[in-house]
């Protein structure tokens, strides 16, 4: 996804990855083939770079940190990571800026009766989890002890974060930028829709008061600038029926959420990233479109090379749609490609009819 706004900003991308068929290979000027993790390797890479960024939050900070000279080489820099990696310390940190948090524990055994909470019960693996892997609501001591023996055995921490379940309205999602000036750029706010903890279509502008974007936007600036990041920020929002926002959790990185950016802004969230890091000036963040959806394409048992070319053609008949498919292997449940929508005009629907009857299309062309 940083590949074009690389090209176009005149910045020469290598890439730190273990698979010689990441689609990311294709496009970049040379490649160090090891984990994300693997901080020797990234050593490598940082001979080769003047700047690193991250793509995910996979890595090794105590031996990044071994790293000479990095204090300007990591953009986040390792410090400004640092609070965020650990679910747990990201809660505490959350804690610490009083910002709003669901009730939270650490959970060092799956006795209900050393801890004060009550179920249902959000069970979140400390590092590592993504689309939800690593994410299961409990709602007894039975389901407890079960989820906590396949969760706490893959965990080097022996220890995992507990959350207050929230019953929300909405999920919403605020990517913002912030230079090494200290200028910050806060895109709109958009309503993220979970399946099964897995992010499936996303709404922008998200239909929320003028407070509660007053308010996101107040909480990824604390953020921003407590951390004094230089990248990029993705903070994940739970909506309540009394108007209350708490926050799910900081992605300190591009977004699925913020995939429309693309087309729907006159700076994508990759290309604001890439400006970040690279001290070039912050691009604008606004909607260029009355409203915009993204539908993420999963993979599924029984799509093929055939039927996805058949389905590509379908989708790509839509007005003003815009088709992405990443090359990756096709896995039932991997985010395989993405499609978005803009809608220049609200109809007689009305923006968030008009909005779900898109995404609904999408949807019964794809997994039909
Ligand atoms: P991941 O980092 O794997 O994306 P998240 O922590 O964002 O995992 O959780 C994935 C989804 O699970 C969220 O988008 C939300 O739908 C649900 N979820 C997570 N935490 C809570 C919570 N405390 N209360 C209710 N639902 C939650």
């Amino acid at each position: 996804m940083m590949g074009e706004p690389a090209q176009k900003l005149g910045l020469e991308l290598i890439i730190q990855t273990p698979h010689l068929e990441d689609p990311a290979v294709g496009i970049a000027k040379a490649v160090v083939y090891a984990e994300v993790g693997d901080a020797i390797a990234t050593s490598r890479l940082a001979a080769q770079c003047d700047v690193i960024g991250f793509e995910n939050e996979f890595v090794d900070l105590p031996n990044l940190k071994l790293i000479p000279h990095q204090e300007n080489l990591f953009r986040p820099s390792l410090q400004s990571l640092e609070p965020l990696l650990d679910k747990y310390n990201q809660r505490c940190y959350l804690q610490e800026l009083e910002l709003p948090n669901p009730q939270f524990w650490l959970l060092e055994n799956p006795n209900q009766d050393n801890y004060n909470f009550s179920y249902p019960l959000v069970l979140k693996a400390r590092r590592h989890g993504y689309d939800g892997q690593g994410t299961i609501v409990v709602k007894n001591q039975a389901e407890l002890i079960t989820a906590w023996q396949s969760m706490s055995s893959g965990s080097i921490l022996g220890s995992v974060l507990g959350e207050e379940f929230i019953p929300f309205t909405k999920e919403l999602s605020i990517i913002a930028a912030r230079a090494t000036t200290g200028e910050i750029r806060i895109y709109p706010i958009f309503e993220t829709q979970q399946e099964d903890q897995v992010c499936r279509r996303v709404f922008a502008p998200a239909a929320v008061s003028q407070e509660v974007v007053l308010l996101a936007e107040k909480i990824i600036t604390t953020i921003l600038e407590s951390t004094k990041v230089v990248g990029l920020f993705a903070v994940e929002l739970f909506l309540t029926e009394t108007g209350k926002l708490l926050v799910n959790e900081i992605a300190p990185r591009t977004h699925n959420s913020g995939h429309l950016t693309i087309d729907a802004c006159p700076t994508s969230q990759f290309e604001q990233y890439l400006r970040a890091i690279a001290e070039q000036p912050l691009g604008e963040v606004n909607l260029q479109t009355a409203g915009a959806v993204m539908v993420n394409l999963l993979g599924y048992a029984g799509l093929d090379q055939d039927n996805y070319l058949d389905k590509k053609q379908l989708l790509e008949q839509i007005p003003h749609s815009h088709f992405y498919w990443y090359g990756k292997n096709l896995r039932p449940g991997r985010k395989l490609g993405h499609i978005t929508i803009l809608i220049p005009e609200v109809n007689s629907q009305g923006m968030q009819e008009q909005m779900r009857a898109i995404a609904h299309q999408v949807e019964s062309i794809w997994y039909s």
